[in-house]
């Protein structure tokens, strides 16, 4: 279903409550300060925020911040992302220590059209994760028409994520999450052939569904990081130390079953004692040796991977191939970036996902060169799933 969009509504001279996702990572600065540490979501919400302001709207903007647990946490604080912002946007950013309330629907009031202010993390109020309507109602007293930006939240169904919509009378997407959407529904519902998806990280246990989806549009699915080795042992493979879902074998057996002809697992494997800087690596094929974990993918599977990447018309690609943190164990991952980026400057169509396939793209300098990075984790394998998004289905239908 389409919905409403910022080209659906006039903003001009309205509050308009826009839910971002600034749930960025924080840094001491030199005088103790907290400080923003990557404000790559910070700039991704910027068209919507252009938008807002040069059309004439309040903006008036809310996002959660790590995992306060219902309460106020001074370390948790949007304050020091409202000074960040002003220095991207080039505009005063106020910033009220209050999200809802009589004060803040005083200060709202006496803001100027085309001005901005960042409300305090969402997720102080209990009220947020459980969705209760008399949060969702206070935030919704705050606004004229609510836009949803944050589609990193999309798939909570929190109240600054769904609730809220249901007591605005217009609820449209923002310019990220309408951006989001057509990359993923490109890649989900009509990709080119040959399409290959990589998934990594440390648990199958999150990706079950994801899997089973890929596994019926892709032509490859290529498995790496702790996930292949629940697989492996499944198979009947020796995986020494490496971390393994004990309790999910039987699903995971099932799942294989399914899914066998595009599941691609790795053949060779970086192992050490430990997933530490210090450790002994070296390379096994086939069976992992007692006490050894498989930290990392092998350089044959590397090579295998990185064929069918450069073979593909479709890349889809969230979770590292192994412990990148760590610079032994970093190569698979970073082979992965390479291949991907390469087969995109071939042509290919690319979409890289999570906070830790984007880090490590990153880190291997090849970001510019993927078609689009999502600033979505889980949002991006719910929707790859196909699975609901209560963020974007709580929207105006257009
Ligand atoms: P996820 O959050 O599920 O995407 O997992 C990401 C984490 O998985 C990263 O911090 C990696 O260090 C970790 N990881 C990847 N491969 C392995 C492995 N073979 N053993 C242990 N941890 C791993």
């Amino acid at each position: 279903m389409q919905k409403l969009t910022l080209d659906d509504i006039d903003v001009r001279g309205k509050r308009v409550l826009i839910r971002v996702d600034f749930n960025v990572p924080l840094n001491t600065s030199e005088d103790g300060s907290p400080c923003v540490a990557d404000d790559t979501r910070i700039r991704a919400a910027l068209p919507t925020l252009r938008h807002v302001l040069d059309h004439g709207g309040k903006a008036i903007l809310i996002s959660h911040l790590g995992r306060p647990g219902g309460q106020p946490d001074p370390d948790l604080s949007l304050a020091c992302v409202a000074d960040h912002l002003g220095t991207l946007i080039d505009e005063r950013v106020r910033f009220s220590s209050n999200t809802v309330g009589d004060t803040v629907g005083d200060v709202i009031d006496g803001m100027g059209d085309g001005s901005i202010i960042l409300l305090e993390n969402t997720r102080f109020d209990p009220g947020e994760k459980s969705n209760e309507e008399g949060f969702a109602k206070a935030l919704a007293s705050l606004a004229d028409v609510y836009v949803n930006d944050a589609f990193g939240a999309a798939h909570r169904a929190h109240a600054s994520t769904a609730g809220v919509a249901r007591f605005v009378e217009t609820a449209a997407m923002g310019r990220l999450m309408e951006k989001e959407i057509e990359a993923l529904t490109r890649v989900r519902d009509h990709p080119e052939h040959p399409m290959v998806a990589i998934l990594g990280g440390s648990k199958v246990s999150d990706k079950l569904g994801t899997i089973r989806a890929l596994s019926t549009t892709a032509d490859h699915l290529l498995i790496g990081g702790a996930m292949s080795y629940t697989f492996l042992q499944v198979l009947g493979h020796e995986v020494g130390a490496s971390r393994i879902e004990a309790d999910r074998l039987e699903t995971a057996e099932s799942l294989y079953e399914e899914a066998e002809d595009t599941l691609l697992l790795p053949s060779d494997h970086v192992v050490a004692d430990a997933p530490d800087a210090e450790a002994d690596a070296s390379v096994v094929e086939g069976d992992i040796p007692e006490g050894k974990m498989g930290l990392d993918i092998g350089p044959a599977t590397i090579e295998t991977y990185r064929t069918a990447i450069l073979d593909a018309a479709t890349i889809v690609w969230n979770g590292p191939m192994g412990v990148f943190e760590l610079e032994q164990f970093a190569q698979g991952t970073m082979a992965i970036a390479e291949a991907t980026a390469e087969a995109t400057d071939d042509g290919a169509f690319s979409v890289v996902g999570g906070g830790d396939s984007v880090s490590a793209l990153g880190q291997s300098g090849c970001t510019d060169r993927i078609s689009h990075v999502s600033t979505g984790g889980g949002a991006l394998l719910t929707f790859l799933e196909g699975a609901p998004l209560p963020g974007i289905d709580a929207l105006t239908d257009a």
